[in-house]
């Protein structure tokens, strides 16, 4: 029998699937539960233990791992008679790796003390991609404690692992990493749009692109969604939009101005209300392909 700590993982969706699976190839014992039959079949299918609902998922966990889309999804797995806090055993940790507003984690880590059980959140950057190379940045909030006691997991998921601070710390920072993905996806679409009107060649120039000042982690890894039009999420359009609405939030409680951050937010807001919310977000260059006059 391992002496690694039993985990418990709530939502197995793009991200979550691949996550769980490099906590199982770590020797990990993981049991899961989500809401679609094929995810609970793939973790199955990779050497994990399916459950039939939270609580049972839960009950002899250690740890406990949640990663699904929003604060309210959060709430809903971790409040109420069938949710985390009650079901879990007093002392266990959970650790909330799914984006959501900072106050829905401050809250969330409050009513867990009442119940004996440790709290972090710990969002994610990296994508797809990340999740299943193990590559993400995990930025924590919460007790430096809780923290020593996550790291040998989060080090099975990521590479670059800081805690930032008090519960919510990890999601303001979150927050501020999606503000500056979605404008520089933005700076990108308009580049592309631009240098294929001039008629120069569009591979070629994302390739010099990439190796200056203009590069980034964004260019490198959506170069090819640009390239081909592949927008098959990825991170989708409905989840950026959610953390745009966190961040735009977020700074106007404490003063500062996204003037920048707050266009794009409408730009995604747009792609949304256009039908575009299930594809990546590297699909944000049809909005400006279509500002730009083309019919797509
Ligand atoms: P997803 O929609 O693919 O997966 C979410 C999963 O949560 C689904 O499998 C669903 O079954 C599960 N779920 C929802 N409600 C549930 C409930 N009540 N009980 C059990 N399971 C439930 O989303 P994703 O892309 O994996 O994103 C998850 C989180 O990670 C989001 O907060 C997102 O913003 C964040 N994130 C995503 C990416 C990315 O590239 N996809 C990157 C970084 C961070």
């Amino acid at each position: 029998m391992s002496n690694l700590p039993k985990i418990a993982w709530i939502g197995l969706g793009i991200m979550g699937s691949p996550m769980s699976e490099n906590l199982i190839k770590a020797g990990y014992q993981v049991t899961g539960f989500t809401l679609e039959q094929d995810k609970l079949d793939r973790l199955a299918a990779a050497g994990g233990a399916v459950a039939a609902s939270i609580a049972e998922a839960v009950k002899d966990a250690d740890v406990v791992i949640t990663m699904v889309p929003a604060s309210p999804q959060v709430e809903a797995i971790s409040y109420g008679p069938d949710g985390i806090l009650e079901n879990a055993k007093s002392g266990a940790l959970l650790i909330d790796m799914s984006s959501i507003t900072p106050q829905t984690s401050v809250d969330l880590a409050k009513a867990a003390k009442a119940k004996g059980i440790r709290v972090l959140d710990a969002p994610v950057s990296g994508g797809e991609a990340g999740a299943i190379e193990a590559v993400l940045s995990i930025m924590v909030g919460g007790e430096q404690a809780d923290f020593d006691t996550a790291k040998p997991i989060l080090e099975a998921l990521g590479k670059t692992i800081v805690l930032c601070g008090p519960p919510g710390s990890g999601q303001t920072v979150k927050a501020a990493n999606q503000l500056i993905v979605a404008v520089n996806i933005q700076a990108c679409a308009e580049a592309v749009v631009f240098l294929e009107k001039s008629g120069v060649d569009l591979t070629a120039a994302l390739d010099v692109l990439g190796g200056g000042l203009a590069g980034s982690t964004v260019l490198t890894r959506k170069k090819d969604n640009f390239l081909n039009r592949d927008f098959k999420p990825g991170f989708r359009i409905d989840l950026h939009h959610k953390d745009m609405g966190i961040v735009t939030d977020a700074a106007r409680n404490v003063g500062a101005a996204l003037p920048v951050g707050a266009v794009v937010a409408q730009l995604v807001a747009s792609l949304r209300a256009q039908g575009d919310g299930g594809l990546d977000h590297s699909a944000l260059l049809r909005a400006v392909e279509r500002l730009s006059g083309a019919q797509v």
